[in-house]
């Protein structure tokens, strides 16, 4: 196995406060790797320790085998960041953005010129090409920014809630561009809100609270650990959640119920979990 990305014991402190908290995992080559957890989780800070914009307080963090505090340049030729905020340049044009990070990458002509234009092709945004970046709608902003993450050729790329703020039709074009690419051998991290980002696109999940890593898996690891059946019981206005490890289990202890009133069994899903292990819903 060709690890991509490793941390070990890593900690961020901020005024005393740890706010990503002995934190270890390894992602695979090729891997499309999905963080979840509720806002402040630290989630963000993760990302930008493993994207060297942020040192760790303690700990070690390697991405492509180079270790970010101590070979930061080496680590960023190996990696493509999308963040959160959107971070081209309103003022210049879709190409002179594209040209401004290949120049800044020391990528030379034609080759600079070859990728621009390969890169563009692919996010579906050539014939913007020579359009201000403040007239292009939400989706295309973020399609311009992982066109750019992509110049450079790296072999891993980050992507902090990708598809935040965006509408459905977006979304998903924006989850088939990001799992095309995996499927092409791009390893990726992303992190998220949405449950469904995660279940469609991400192969393991680590979900995050308070700093910690408090579960990780595939999605079926993650069921069979929590349980796979769930029986959902109405209480007044709330709902009581009860996990059972298979369905045929949940319905069993549903039989066994003299008043069924207000209750169900169903497979459990990431949700379920989620609200499970952190205690509350995302926002
Ligand atoms: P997430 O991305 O999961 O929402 P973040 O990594 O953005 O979480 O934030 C985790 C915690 O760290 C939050 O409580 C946030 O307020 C705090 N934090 C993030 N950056 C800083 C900073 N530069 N200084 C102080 N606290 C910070």
């Amino acid at each position: 196995m060709t690890v991509a990305v490793q941390l070990e014991n890593v900690y961020k402190i901020y005024n005393n406060v740890p706010v990503v908290n002995d934190l270890s995992f390894t992602i695979k080559a090729g891997e499309m790797f999905g963080l979840l957890g509720p806002n402040g989780a630290g989630k963000s800070t993760t990302i930008r320790m493993l994207t060297t914009l942020t040192q760790p307080t303690q700990g070690q963090i390697e991405v492509s085998g180079y270790n970010v505090v101590r070979q930061p340049i080496r680590a960023k030729q190996c990696i493509g960041v999308v963040l959160q905020q959107v971070s081209v340049d309103g003022d210049l044009t879709v190409w002179e953005n594209m040209e401004l990070h290949g120049r800044l990458h020391h990528i030379a002509n034609p080759q600079r010129q070859r990728l621009i234009n390969q890169w563009l092709e692919y996010v579906e945004l050539v014939t913007r090409r020579n359009d201000l970046v403040k007239t292009l709608s939400g989706g295309m902003k973020r399609r311009l920014q992982i066109a750019r993450a992509l110049l450079h050729q790296p072999q891993i790329l980050f992507l902090d809630e990708p598809t935040v703020g965006l509408d459905p039709q977006t979304r998903r074009r924006l989850w088939e561009i990001i799992r095309d690419l995996n499927k092409q051998g791009m390893t990726i991290l992303l992190t998220t809100h949405y449950m469904d980002e995660v279940e469609y696109l991400c192969h393991r999940i680590g979900i995050m609270d308070g700093g910690k890593l408090i579960s990780l898996g595939t999605l079926q690891q993650l069921r069979s650990a929590h349980g796979e059946g769930l029986v959902m019981k109405q209480i007044g206005d709330r709902w009581e959640y009860l996990f059972f490890p298979t369905v045929e289990d949940a319905n069993l202890y549903l039989n066994q119920q003299e008043d069924k009133t207000g209750m169900m069994v169903r497979p459990s899903n990431l949700e379920d979990i989620f609200v499970e292990l952190t205690g509350r819903k995302l926002d």
